[in-house]
């Protein structure tokens, strides 16, 4: 009994997202291909003011990807060898590796067992350490809004400004989420955004953004991103960085913002769907109180390493992808493990080992998300 072959289900559809999208994308290359200003051409400018008065930012500045975001903003603080930035221990490697390559030093902090996010108290006894061993300064705290909901943002801004701490907002999952009605991106002093193709606003390849309140900062970054140019092109005035946003990525983002809040609307009506469908089989993922995700990852816990494993053979076999973000976390990297400290961060050691990610995109069908539960609760 062969049930028909039914195309599987994978964690993105571009080309079912480009079908529904093809005129505007036609009109917006074809409009770059015209004036062939390609770097830092005017699409640039306008996707930046977009950007901006969707969370009501003062100030964007477009870069190369979300990983160089964070970059710009951590250099323009000035960060570098003896400063200690603070930042969760489960989240993508891209938020510990900026600190290392300045040549700081990133204090990894355990997160909750529930929401996933970083966790205010250990967070405090992270700093304590820190201070206590008195060989690093502390300097910068990174909040990241993990899978598209909002990291604890009123206890992180009360620890920043008791601790004295940088504040920046790694907000590449979270573009379009929001925390007590207001949209994530002016949570942090700066907030960087990635546009890589599988976030919940993609581009075509690379690219990233930096928002900012804070006009002398905005500056510093437009500099930084081009070389740290002055007021005219061979005028250097800092080490800067080859980070600017591509024209062509710039206009294809432009072309994807018109359906950015259907998608999104979509994106949650998906989620609460699963929720109800797969409770009893798996636990959904907890939601942060008085938010809205942007659903960039719906993660669930499963019962631990094997009934994870034996969950993802049954998916594929009925052609539903699945995919653990994140494996282990960063301070059991090899990459990290030397700039650790050696502090027990036992949530994120569990959560890694039972966590797994369901295919959750706005180009789902009704009848896709029916067979992710089906497969889900077989
Ligand atoms: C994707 C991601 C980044 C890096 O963004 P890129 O555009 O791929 O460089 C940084 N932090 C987090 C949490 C991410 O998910």
């Amino acid at each position: 009994m062969n049930a028909p072959a039914q195309a599987p289900i994978g964690f993105l559809d571009l080309p079912r997202q480009q079908a529904a999208i093809a005129d505007a994308l036609r009109q917006r290359v074809d409009a770059v291909m015209r004036h062939c200003r390609f770097v830092m051409g005017p699409e640039v400018a306008e996707l930046e003011s977009r950007l901006a008065s969707y969370v009501g930012a003062s100030e964007c500045v477009g870069v190369s990807s979300g990983t160089d975001a964070i970059q710009v903003v951590l250099m323009a603080e000035g960060i570098g060898e003896g400063d200690a930035v603070f930042l969760p221990a489960f989240t993508y490697t891209a938020t510990a590796e900026v600190p290392l390559v300045l040549g700081a030093t990133p204090v990894f902090v355990d997160v909750d067992p529930h929401t996933f996010q970083i966790d205010p108290e250990n967070l405090r006894q992270r700093i304590a350490d820190v201070r206590r061993a008195g060989r690093l300064r502390p300097r910068a705290l990174i909040g990241v809004d993990l899978f598209g909901q909002p990291a604890p943002w009123p206890e992180l801004r009360a620890i920043a400004a008791e601790e004295d701490l940088f504040l920046m907002a790694d907000c590449a999952q979270a573009y379009g989420a929001s925390l007590s009605g207001r949209r994530l991106g002016r949570e942090g002093v700066a907030t960087t955004l990635s546009f890589f193709p599988s976030k919940p606003l993609g581009a075509y390849g690379d690219a990233g953004a930096i928002l900012t309140d804070d006009p002398e900062r905005a500056e510093l970054y437009r500099s930084l991103r081009t070389h740290g140019e002055g007021k005219t092109r061979y005028e250097v005035l800092r080490t800067g960085m080859n980070a600017r946003l591509d024209t062509l990525q710039a206009a294809i983002i432009l072309a994807k913002l018109d359906r950015f809040d259907a998608e999104l609307a979509r994106r949650r009506a998906i989620a609460s769907a699963y929720d109800r469908g797969i409770t009893g089989h798996l636990t959904p993922p907890a939601r942060v109180a008085d938010s809205e995700s942007s659903w960039a990852i719906y993660s669930v816990l499963t019962r631990g390493e094997a009934d994870r494993a034996a969950m993802q053979e049954k998916l594929k076999a009925r052609g539903v992808a699945s995919a653990i973000y994140y494996p282990r976390p960063l301070h059991r990297q090899p990459a990290y493990e030397g700039c650790h400290d050696g502090a027990s961060l036992p949530v994120a050691e569990d959560i890694s080992r039972r966590i797994m990610a369901l295919p959750l995109h706005p180009e789902l069908s009704d009848n896709d998300v029916a067979r992710v539960i089906a497969a889900v609760c077989a």
